[in-house]
């Protein structure tokens, strides 16, 4: 049975192992942690931990399952699925004081940072060391490393260095009892048993706690350019696609898709001028990184895009000629998220579904939900490359619409969370896209490691036992 009161015992027990500054109760707890960026509720905390080493964080866990108090952890609170939100009876465990990062090694060019750290201050580092952190998403300053495993964050570069997951060489993690688990010694290979990192990578907090993490790097880019597009259907959006993959030696790093309502939408909220007149039916935004050769790959880049116009695959296109103009075209794309915070009556799925299905999934997802509601405006955005859009509408009958979107992406062979996770928001829908056998799995393995269910509970799944 769990304790929903941990009462002054636990108090105590916390007041001894930690530090003053790695424990706030009553008055002392700002609003922050309540805070969401979708604007929903967070209950009020029971009492913050803020652990500052992996040796807080494993004697916090372990008072903390001993009585059966459970915790949400948080990072920069930026997730989409609403995982870091606080339900009743939760104490916060936020890994904001963990935020050291180490040198670049550059024999194995990797580097450790703690849980805490943002997601920029990562990519700044590789950078001064002439890498690159192959992750890139809007949130980069708040969202931290801890967050962004455990979410298993996407974002726009994905199509050439992969996701989170792809950029973990060894993971630090501690579970429920307070044991740790520690992988960071940098072993290319080392194939004795599970790989227990990726049980925890996407897992969103529910089956330990992400204390430190050995990031991989990439070369730095020599050079890199960025293309916008106006393009007349999605099949020579794919074919744009194709092309550039064929023709660029793996130098292509973007391939985003913003819809005319998204795309006039963000121009007008940033109050800047259009890269490309509006009116099109569809805008790409195409960018390579070449690691040698830049000449060579940014006329390769524009060979190919003149080749496109040409074969009617792009109507129109521009080019970033300097890092100003780059700077500006990615700040353009990033302001979606923002945008869309202004629209009333928005509903937002971040869905994929397979490229060979997109040309049929995206003129009849459309169809589909003008029958529910004629006046449904397609603010749509996202990562074309990889198959996943940010499919956010406006309209009044959001809840049936979702509904409806999410049931036809399973039926083109898609996800109903491409990137964003679970969370709370989507649980409705996991078992559109997992099997009750997948489902059930997943609920033995957190039964494993977390008994109590003290961690996340009712986040991705409900907790067995109700
Ligand atoms: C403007 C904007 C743009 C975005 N763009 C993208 C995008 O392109 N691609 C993408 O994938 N996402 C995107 N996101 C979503 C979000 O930024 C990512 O999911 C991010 O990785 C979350 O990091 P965070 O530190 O804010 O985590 P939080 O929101 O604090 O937490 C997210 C989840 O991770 C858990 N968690 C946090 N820290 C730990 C830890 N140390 N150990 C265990 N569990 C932990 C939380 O409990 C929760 O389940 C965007 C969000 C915004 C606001």
């Amino acid at each position: 049975m769990t304790n929903t009161n941990p009462g002054q015992g636990l108090l105590d027990r916390l007041t001894r192992v930690l530090p003053q500054r790695a424990l706030l109760m009553g008055d002392a707890i700002g609003p922050v942690y309540q805070e969401d960026r979708r604007g929903r509720f967070s209950a009020k905390p029971r009492f913050i931990l803020r652990p500052g080493t992996t040796a807080e964080v494993s004697a916090a866990l372990a008072a903390c399952d001993a009585v059966g108090q459970r915790l949400v952890m948080q990072g920069g609170r930026t997730g989409l699925a609403g995982a870091h939100r606080i339900m009743e009876g939760e104490a916060v465990l936020s890994l904001e004081r963990m935020t050291a990062i180490g040198e670049v090694e550059p024999e194995s060019a990797t580097l450790i940072a703690e849980a805490g750290v943002p997601l920029q201050a990562v990519q700044m580092a590789a950078a001064r060391a002439n890498h690159l952190f192959g992750v890139d998403i809007g949130s980069r300053g708040t969202a931290t490393i801890g967050g962004a495993i455990s979410t298993n964050a996407g974002g726009i570069r994905v199509l050439r260095y992969g996701m989170f997951r792809a950029q973990i060489a060894g993971l630090e993690t501690v579970l429920a009892d307070g044991s740790v688990l520690s992988s960071l010694r940098g072993l290319d290979k080392d194939n004795t048993g599970y790989d227990l990192n990726q049980l925890f990578i996407g897992a969103e907090g529910t089956l330990g706690v992400v204390t430190r993490a050995r990031l991989r790097l990439h070369p730095a880019p020599v050079a890199e350019q960025i293309a916008v597009l106006s393009v007349p259907t999605i099949a020579a959006a794919l074919a744009l696609l194709r092309r550039l993959k064929q023709t660029s030696g793996g130098a292509l790093s973007a391939f985003e898709i913003m819809l005319p309502d998204a795309y006039a939408g963000v121009i007008g909220f940033l109050g800047m001028p259009p890269p490309l007149p509006l009116g099109a039916a569809f805008y790409i935004l195409a960018e390579i990184q070449a690691s040698s050769g830049a000449e060579a790959a940014e006329q390769t880049f524009q060979a190919a895009l003149m080749a496109a116009i040409t074969e009617g695959e792009a109507l129109d296109a521009i080019i970033s000629q300097s890092q100003r103009e780059f700077a500006a075209l990615w700040a353009m794309r990033d302001a979606f998220a923002d945008y869309t915070r202004t629209i009333d009556h928005v509903s937002s799925g971040d869905i994929s579904v397979p490229l060979s299905a997109m040309a049929a999934f995206l003129p009849q997802s459309q169809a589909a939900l003008r029958q529910i509601d004629p006046e449904t405006a397609f603010i749509i955005c996202g990562h074309l490359g990889d198959g996943n859009l940010h499919y956010v509408i406006q309209t009044q009958q959001g809840a049936a619409a979702m509904e409806c979107l999410l049931h036809m992406v399973v039926a083109h062979g898609g996800s109903v969370s491409a990137e964003h996770g679970i969370g709370v928001d989507k649980k409705p829908w996991l078992r559109l896209s997992r099997s009750a056998a997948e489902i059930a799995a997943m609920q033995r393995l957190k039964a494993a490691l977390d008994p109590r269910g003290i961690l996340n509970r009712d986040r991705i799944f409900d907790h067995l036992g109700r």
